[in-house]
């Protein structure tokens, strides 16, 4: 890539647009980012982040003030301005499970339309997550229908798929374990891996490049696997917690020794959530069967999930009873630490179920209080501090891994609380003192309850 200032636009300023947009930006590329949310363009200029994110709220700043990164209602000028084109919308699960490619649809349509009458060559990179096929049989055509221009020809075209984690996204951003370049042609594969070289500073990660059929099932069978691993642990976290003095954190290091299979995604707790497994897996689903092939170890897995938060409810009633009028401490709400999102939390599912009980519900997390207040309105409690939270509780169930929760000692629990009872749904503490100090348990750990 020579010398000049590379021009990059964003189509969908959410968590992975305004991530990459940022950190692009941060490389001292000029980056324009555009979303049908006015609301979303309007908050990025003003340098404030609608989403919490370590660093991005800094970085986003910075670049908003040096003028390499601002936001558009205008997707002419994004289009028009920019060499490369991301697109990074949304592709939420309808309600059979199956994909929503609306929002790629109508960003492609509006790309398409403003390539019309443009003659310099453009590549377009589709980054959402999306069901095989819809580069090829989606994107493709309704660029091509759109802007009376030929594919390959007239603009390049690659789907680039994006694993960040939520909590770590800038660092993934610009630290990637790999690269998937599914490429349309030849010319728009170079295009994007000259891109990444430029982001990387020649030191790119290990690639791969292949057509977009695979790169697109690549993040499928990824995100299947990983989930896959978590179900797996949390099963035997179940079993654990029915044999006395057994501990699923031991199992889970001693099998994560073996190189075959590795330490990460071995944490047991009350399931996965978040903007990205659950959808992902159920669009996979959806998927195989429209091709008549069943995947009934990605059935498990989601099932798995769908009855591991439950067990939280169903430790607070063998403890407790009838759970009518109980005050009950949520500790976390967020799906992990580290982020405000609560698309798909456990947390949700864990409040509604107490509600359902009519337990009185008090909640605290440190940054996802505002989502929360969106998701429950006046139905529970909100504190302000974790301490706040757990005054007068008769049962405190940590569903969030978050760091500050780890300062709440034991003697807290015990003096604030009305019945000092801690269910630990992410295995924060130490069992071993927790239990010699109140009611103790955890998920994994094989207690006599
Ligand atoms: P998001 O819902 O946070 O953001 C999507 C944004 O796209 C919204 O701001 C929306 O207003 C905007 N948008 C919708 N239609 C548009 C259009 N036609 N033109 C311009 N903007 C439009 O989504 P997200 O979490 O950033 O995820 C985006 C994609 O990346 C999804 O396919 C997701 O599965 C995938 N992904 C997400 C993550 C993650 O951790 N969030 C990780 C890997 C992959």
């Amino acid at each position: 890539m020579n010398n000049k200032t590379l021009k990059v636009a964003f189509f969908g300023l959410g968590y992975v647009g305004l991530t990459m947009a940022t950190s692009i930006a941060e490389r001292d590329a000029r980056v324009i980012g555009y979303d049908i949310d006015t609301e979303k363009v309007a908050k990025v200029n003003k340098g404030e982040t609608p989403i919490h994110e370590p660093n991005l709220s800094t970085l986003l700043r910075r670049n908003i003030v040096k003028k390499r990164f601002f936001a558009i209602e205008d997707p002419r000028k994004a289009v028009k301005e920019s060499e490369i084109i991301f697109i990074t919308v949304g592709t939420p699960s309808l309600q059979d499970g199956s994909i929503n490619l609306d929002y790629v649809k109508s960003a492609s349509e509006t790309i398409g339309k403003e390539l019309r009458d443009l003659e310099d060559y453009k590549l377009i990179v589709l980054r959402s997550t999306v069901t095989p096929g819809t580069t090829c049989n989606l994107l493709k055509p309704s660029l091509e229908a759109n802007s009376c221009r030929i594919c390959g020809k007239d603009f390049g075209l690659a789907y680039n798929p994006e694993f960040l984690r939520e909590g770590s996204a800038i660092k993934d951003t610009l630290h990637p374990d790999r690269l998937i370049i599914g490429e349309m042609d030849e010319k728009s594969g170079d295009a994007l891996e000259e891109f990444y070289q430029w982001l990387y500073h020649d030191e790119l990660p290990p690639t791969i490049r292949t057509n977009p059929d695979i790169a697109e099932l690549i993040k499928y069978a990824n995100n299947a696997f990983l989930a896959m691993k978590v179900s797996f642990i949390n099963q035997v976290a179940n079993l654990c917690q029915r044999i006395p003095n057994a501990d699923v954190e031991v199992i889970a290091k001693g099998i994560g020794l073996d190189r075959r299979i590795g330490p990460l995604f071995l944490k047991a707790g009350l399931g996965w959530g978040g903007s990205c497994l659950p959808k992902d897996l159920r669009a996979l689903l959806k998927f195989s069967r429209s091709k008549g092939v069943a995947l009934p170890l990605t059935e498990a897995t989601l099932f798995v999930n769908e009855i591991q938060p439950l067990n939280a409810v169903k430790i607070a009633e063998k403890l407790l009873g009838d759970l009518k009028d109980m005050r009950i401490a949520i500790l976390g709400l967020s799906f992990k630490p580290g982020t405000n999102d609560m698309r798909e939390a456990v947390s949700i599912k864990i409040v509604e179920e107490l509600l359902r009980r009519e337990a009185k519900i008090v909640t605290y997390d440190p940054v996802a209080m505002e989502n929360a207040r969106i998701v429950f309105g006046d139905r529970v409690g909100y504190s302000k501090s974790a301490l706040e939270c757990i005054n007068d509780a008769d049962c405190s169930i940590i569903i969030t891994e978050w760091p500050e929760f780890l300062k709440i000692k034991p003697k807290d629990f015990v003096s604030r609380m009305r019945n000092p009872i801690v269910i630990d749904g992410r295995r924060l503490y130490d069992p071993e003192d927790f239990s010699s100090k109140l009611r103790y348990v955890a998920i994994g750990f094989g207690s006599k309850i």
